[in-house]
C-alpha cells in the first residue's frame, strides 16, 4: 500500500481532532487522535502492507474507500491524465453556450462588452440548428446556456431555438437541459413558468450588493437603479425555477456584502435561492480599466473565506466545496463551444465581442483553417504539462484552472491557480462546521419527533381507555 499524494491532513486547533480530506475522492474525514496515530504510522510505515493489516476494519475501509491510501500499482497522475482526456475528447455530451444577442438593457461598470448590438438573424438561427444536428450525431445530451448581452432581449430567438433544440433531441431521443445568465430584469413570474417549459431549469442573475452599491455598478441604460426590480423578480420567480444569486467582487464593493446578506435575509430570501461569489478580473481591453480595483486571487480567496462564513451564520443554503473534476470548463472539451450572435464559434466566454478574439468556427460560413489552427491551440492546452501542476496536492479539485487566464497572464509551468490554492484549508473547515451543524439539526429533528410520536401514542392509549 503507498499513500495518496493528494492526501491534506488538517489538525482542528484547541480541539484533539483532525481533518483528513483527499483531493481525488473528495472525500473530508474526521480522525480522534488514536485514529490518527494509526493513520500516520500507516502512512509513513516500511512495511505499509503489515501496518495497514493491523488496522481496525473500520478504519482499512476509510482509507482505502476515501483513496487516502493506494495499492502500490496505482499511479494516480495517469489516472487524472485518463480522465482528463477522456472528458476532453470522448464527451458525450454537446455543451453551448449561446449570445441570441449582445444587446443589453444595463450599462455595468466592469461590462467588456461595451454597448455592442448585434442581434442573431434568422438565417443565423437556421445554420445554428443545422450545425447544431450535426454536431449531435453520436452524442447523448444537449447542454445548453442562454447567454448575452441579455438574453432576455430576444426573448423570441430564445423560444425559436428552444423549440428547435427540444424537437432535435426529442428525435434523436436524447435529453436537452438549459439554463440562463441574465441580468434578472425582465424575469418575471410569466416568462419564469415559460423558461421552464423550454427546459431551462435555472437561472443565474448577478446583484453586486445593496442597492446603492448595486445600482452604481449596474445601472439601466439611462442610469436608473435596478436592484429593487431584481430582487422583486427573485422573490417572483424562486419557486418555479432555481435561482443562483452570483455577487461579482472587487475592491469597491467588497465591503458591502455584509449589508447584502441581511437584505437576503430579510427578505426572507437566503433559504431560497444560493448566492456566491464571483471574481471580477481584468479580463480583456475594454476592461482594463477595472483592473486598478480587481481584487489578487490571494485577496479575493482571505475575502472569500470571510464572506462565505457570513453566508452561514445567516444560515443561507450556501458554501463551496471543492469536488474532483476531469476537466476545467467548455474551453477545453472538444464538444463545447460558444456562439455569437453573428454565428461565429469560439472557444472561451471572454471571447464574445472582443476585438481580438479569434473564433474557431462559423456556422454560417464554416471553419477556415486559421479557426482550425486557433482550436488546436484551446484542445492542446493541457495542465499535464506544467510541471507545478503535476507536483500540485489541488490537480485533481483545479486541473490547471481557467485555460484563457493561463494563456494570457501564466508563465507556462503552471496553470492559473484558483482560490483553493489559497483557502482550501479554511473552505475545508468551513464545510465540515456546516455538515455538523447539519447532523445536529437532523439529531434533534429526529428527537424531536420521536418525543411527538410518543406522545401521540401515549395520547391514543388514554383516549381507548377512556
Ligand atoms: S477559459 Fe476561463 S474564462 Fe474562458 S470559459 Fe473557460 S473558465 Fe471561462
Ligand atoms: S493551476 Fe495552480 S493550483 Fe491548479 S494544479 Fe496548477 S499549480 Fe496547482
Amino acid at each position: 500500500m503507498k499513500a495518496s499524494r493528494y492526501n491534506l491532513f488538517i489538525p482542528i486547533q484547541r480541539s484533539d481532532t483532525t481533518l483528513g480530506f483527499n483531493c481525488r475522492s473528495a472525500a473530508l474525514v474526521r480522525f480522534s487522535p488514536e485514529e490518527m496515530e494509526l493513520v500516520e504510522h500507516v502512512l509513513s510505515a516500511p512495511d505499509s502492507d503489515r501496518a495497514f493489516a493491523e488496522l481496525p476494519a473500520e478504519l482499512q475501509n476509510v482509507l482505502t474507500e476515501s483513496a487516502f491510501l493506494l495499492r502500490d500499482d496505482e499511479d494516480e497522475i495517469e489516472i487524472l491524465r485518463r480522465l482528463n482526456h477522456r472528458a476532453r475528447f470522448e464527451s458525450a455530451h454537446l455543451g453551448l453556450t449561446i449570445a441570441p444577442t449582445l444587446s443589453c438593457n444595463f450599462q455595468c461598470q466592469y461590462c467588456y462588452e461595451q454597448g455592442q448590438t448585434v442581434d442573431m438573424l434568422p438565417e443565423t438561427e437556421d445554420a445554428l440548428v443545422s450545425w447544431v444536428a450535426g454536431k449531435l450525431e453520436n452524442l447523448k445530451a444537449l447542454y445548453v446556456t442562454w447567454y448575452g448581452g441579455e438574453p432576455l432581449l430576444a426573448q423570441r430567438r430564445v423560444r425559436r431555438l428552444s423549440e428547435k433544440f427540444l424537437s432535435l433531441c426529442h428525435r434523436l431521443n436524447i435529453p436537452y437541459h438549459a439554463k440562463m445568465i441574465s441580468n434578472g430584469y425582465l424575469l418575471t413570474r410569466d416568462l419564469a413558468a415559460e423558461l421552464k417549459a423550454l427546459h431551462v431549469d435555472k437561472v443565474q442573475v448577478t446583484v453586486d450588493g445593496p442597492e446603492k452599491v448595486h445600482d452604481v455598478r449596474r445601472p439601466f441604460k439611462n442610469g436608473g437603479g435596478t436592484f429593487r426590480k431584481i430582487v422583486e423578480n427573485i422573490k417572483q420567480v424562486h419557486d418555479l425555477i432555481r435561482v443562483v444569486v452570483r455577487v461579482n467582487l472587487d475592491k469597491t464593493n467588497i465591503a458591502s456584502v455584509p449589508e447584502l446578506i441581511d437584505v437576503f435575509v430579510r427578505d426572507d430570501l437566503y433559504r431560497k435561492v444560493s448566492l456566491y461569489y464571483g471574481h471580477v478580473m481584468p479580463y480583456s481591453e475594454f476592461c482594463a480599466d477595472v483592473s486598478g480595483s480587481c481584487l489578487a486571487v490571494d485577496e479575493f480567496a482571505r475575502n472569500e473565506v470571510l464572506l462565505e462564513l457570513k453566508l452561514f451564520k445567516a444560515g443561507f443554503n450556501a458554501g463551496s466545496y471543492p469536488r474532483p473534476r476531469s476537466g476545467f470548463c467548455i474551453a477545453d472539451s472538444a464538444t463545447g463551444w460558444v456562439v455569437s450572435p453573428d454565428g461565429k464559434v469560439y472557444k472561451c466566454w471572454n471571447d464574445f465581442g472582443t476585438q481580438d478574439a479569434v473564433a474557431v468556427d462559423d456556422v454560417v460560413h464554416g471553419q477556415t483553417e486559421a479557426m482550425r489552427l486557433t482550436l488546436e491551440k484551446w484542445l492542446g492546452w493541457d495542465p499535464f504539462q506544467k510541471k507545478e501542476c503535476l507536483d500540485c496536492k489541488m490537480l485533481p479539485i483545479c486541473m490547471g484552472g481557467c485555460p484563457y487566464l493561463s494563456f494570457r497572464f501564466y508563465d507556462g509551468t503552471r496553470g492559473s491557480c484558483p482560490t483553493w490554492k489559497y483557502n482550501l484549508q479554511e473552505i475545508l473547515l468551513l464545510a465540515y462546521l456546516r455538515s455538523e451543524v447539519k447532523k445536529a439539526e437532523t439529531s434533534v429533528a429526529r428527537a424531536v419527533q420521536h418525543v411527538i410520536s410518543h406522545a401521540v401514542a401515549d395520547e391514543e392509549e388514554t383516549e381507548a381507555k377512556v
